[in-house]
């Protein structure tokens, strides 16, 4: 079994879930007491995002790439970004590191081909939703159609995530919003939604809606076990 890296903490509450699914897929796949080989390094979250929200990339880049050489040192065998928005710069770690990432964004498309779905609604923060880092990779990589919320309907979704779920916090109020939005996205013509937010499965379940959605810390992990057991 392959040692998985993880890049984590952004925020710790997503990374909690990544390292539960990943376990627990270990031991569906594997049985027994089998759980998975992790390298995990967690950052400080609170001088990223000041960072994000200045447009200072490169000085997330240096924090995340330092950090990714020392799960590689750690000896991990690939690594996941445990973020959509940090795979901006996923190409400066990418280039810092010699074992191979597995990027979010991949994983998720790959399910979405899978399934036979061209048409798919997006939410995550503003950098996600907006920037071609992960919309353009998923049109031009993958040729499907992205369809993001109107302009204010982006700001509730991206402030929610900086201003509850990264701090643990799952409101009512902010659930029926996000299914508002995501009937809107169907409305557009959206066979499935990407939750392109690694907290957003902690506000939004299958069960809350008819809509078809992608859990991007779920497809990530999947991916991350699938790969960890391959010979
Ligand atoms: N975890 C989030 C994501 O998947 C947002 C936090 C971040 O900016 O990394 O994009």
């Amino acid at each position: 079994m392959k040692t998985i890296g993880l890049l984590g903490g952004m925020s710790w509450e997503s990374t909690s879930g990544y390292y539960q699914k990943i376990n627990q897929g270990i031991r569906q796949t594997l049985g027994g007491l089998h759980s998975a080989k992790i390298a995990m390094y967690s950052v400080d979250f609170d001088p990223i995002e000041k960072l994000q929200h200045k447009g200072d990339w490169e000085g997330t880049a240096a924090i995340l790439a330092d950090a990714a050489q020392k799960i590689e040192r750690a000896g991990a065998d690939f690594l996941l970004i445990c973020t959509n928005t940090m795979h901006k710069v996923a190409p400066q770690i990418e280039n810092a590191i010699s074992i191979p990432i597995l990027h979010i964004a991949d994983a998720t498309a790959e399910t979405l081909v899978e399934k036979g779905i061209k048409n798919v609604g997006l939410l995550g923060t503003a950098f996600t939703m907006e920037q071609d880092f992960y919309k353009g990779r998923l049109s031009e990589k993958y040729g499907l159609k992205v369809h993001t919320p109107n302009e204010a309907d982006r700001a509730i979704v991206h402030n929610v995530i900086y201003q509850e779920l990264c701090l643990g916090q799952v409101k009512e109020k902010s659930k029926l919003e996000y299914l508002r939005i995501i009937a809107a996205l169907a409305e557009q013509g959206a066979e499935a939604v990407i939750l392109g937010c690694t907290e957003i499965g902690m506000l939004i379940q299958q069960s809350d809606t008819s809509v078809t959605l992608l859990d991007t810390t779920a497809i990530h992990a999947e991916k991350a076990v699938a790969y960890a057991i391959i010979e």
